[in-house]
């Protein structure tokens, strides 16, 4: 173990205690695309020692210009599947735990109640407000991150800051034919969200809670925007327990 995370274990603020921390840490990963594939490497990389995979679908030709977790001998495999494999080969020491389905109504809560932590790799809105409404009820973190073209952008929901309703209001829009993705922006935008998963789990850093950070490839720029809680918004007003 020592060996296996010098390079943690060097860090200023990162103690043989916080490893510690990270190896009883029990995440959730919803969807295993391309912010999904540069989330569970590092995540399992670092040892966080629980990983839970929620995917419902299987590796297409398509997939694999950015999925990096896939190889071309995945095609056709249940992703959930596919990547707990690789997470297992990775770091033989963490727990990769399948769910071959999405997030629906019907196990939001079951999936999300037994984890520490949620990470939003999802490519759709409705998976969004369904896991928005359910960490609100259950008051769990979440990081979310999207990402379309040549743009992405991360933030840090926690129970008691402004939540996703607050920054994004109550858009209810169906799903637009699968946009084009630079495979780089899921890839950087999947690290962000593992950095700050990491700093969350181990209680390093500062968060980027009531902060959305957008990357641009275009004219390669980051830009932060911030925000509060909305004292009217639906979603975190009435649903908070
Ligand atoms: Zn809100």
């Amino acid at each position: 173990m020592k060996e296996r995370y010098a390079r943690n274990l060097s860090l200023p603020g990162w103690t043989p205690e916080t490893q510690q921390r990270l190896a009883q840490a029990k995440v959730l990963v919803v969807g295993a695309g391309g912010l999904g594939s540069a989330v569970l490497l590092y995540l399992a990389a670092a040892g966080v020692g629980c990983i839970g995979i929620a995917d419902g679908d299987r590796v297409e030709p398509s997939d694999l210009q950015r999925q990096i977790i896939y190889d071309t001998d995945d095609l056709g495999k249940a992703k959930a599947d596919a990547a707990a494999r690789r997470l297992r080969a990775l770091n033989p020491q963490i727990e990769a735990t399948v769910h071959r389905t999405r997030l629906e109504a019907e196990n939001a809560v079951r999936l999300i109640d037994d984890c520490d932590l949620v990470l939003d790799c999802t490519d759709n809105l409705g998976a969004r407000v369904l896991l928005s409404r359910t960490c609100l009820q259950l008051s769990r973190p979440w990081v979310h991150g999207a990402v379309s073209e040549y743009y992405g952008h991360v933030t840090t929901l926690l129970p008691s800051g402004p939540c996703w309703h607050c920054l994004f209001g109550t858009q209810t829009a169906g799903n637009p034919t699968p946009p084009g993705i630079l495979g780089p922006v899921p890839g950087t935008i999947g690290c962000v969200q593992a950095a700050e998963a990491l700093k969350y789990l181990t209680g390093i850093g500062r968060l980027l809670v009531g902060r959305l950070l957008v990357w641009d490839a275009v004219p390669a720029a980051w830009d932060e925007f911030t925000y509060t809680k909305n004292p009217d918004c639906p979603a975190c007003r009435t649903e908070k327990v």
